[in-house]
């Protein structure tokens, strides 16, 4: 369709947060519209996935940076950080410790990503209702203090899933 420009842009956008909080997982969600159950921390380095998504009518593509095992703090790259233009940060709704340790990651973000990265809070795993720990409205006060958008999404029922990446698209888009 007339419509349909190609955008030539290719947004670098990444996902951070402490190892087993599902990054992986909403990557393989957000690509291939599955869960494969279990851990990937077996892939070795870091990898990335193209995705074309559409927004307002404009073709935009995601190329998504997905960090695999040693996410502990400073193991990721000042030039992976550098050149993001979007961050996902995930926590685990089942673990404190994932979502106390959000603090700390926004602020080595904002240490070495660019002042104009566009950040979303996302706490994953949100079909664990029974083991939940972290409440929706703790979510979005740390979210609002913070000014970034929240999103609690599912790797495993892929909710929020398309939204969360659809929403950081807009406003990338919106920035251009
Ligand atoms: P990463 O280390 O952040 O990349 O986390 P992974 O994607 O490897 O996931 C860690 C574990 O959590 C694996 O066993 C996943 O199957 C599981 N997992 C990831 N996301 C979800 C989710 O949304 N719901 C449930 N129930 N399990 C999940
Ligand atoms: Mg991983």
């Amino acid at each position: 369709r007339g419509l349909l420009s190609c955008c030539v842009c290719c947004w670098q956008t990444i996902l951070v947060g402490d190892s087993g909080v599902g990054k992986t997982s909403l990557l393989v969600q957000f690509d291939q519209g599955k869960f494969i159950p279990g851990s990937f921390s077996a892939t070795v380095g870091i990898c990335f996935t193209n995705k074309v998504v559409t927004v307002d009518n404009v073709k935009v593509k995601l190329q998504m940076w997905d960090t695999a095992g040693q996410e502990r703090f400073r193991s990721v790259t000042h030039a992976y950080y550098r050149d993001a233009h979007a961050l996902l940060l995930l926590y685990d709704i089942t673990s404190k410790s994932s979502f106390d340790n959000i603090r700390a990651w926004l602020t080595e973000i904002h240490e070495y990503a660019q002042r104009d990265v566009v950040i979303m809070l996302l706490g994953n795993k949100a079909d664990m209702a029974s083991e939940r720990v972290i409440r929706r409205d703790e979510g979005e006060k740390l979210a609002r203090e913070y000014s970034v958008p929240f999103m609690e999404t599912s790797a495993k029922t892929g909710v929020n899933v398309d939204l969360a990446f659809i929403a950081v698209a807009k406003e990338l888009k919106h920035r251009a």
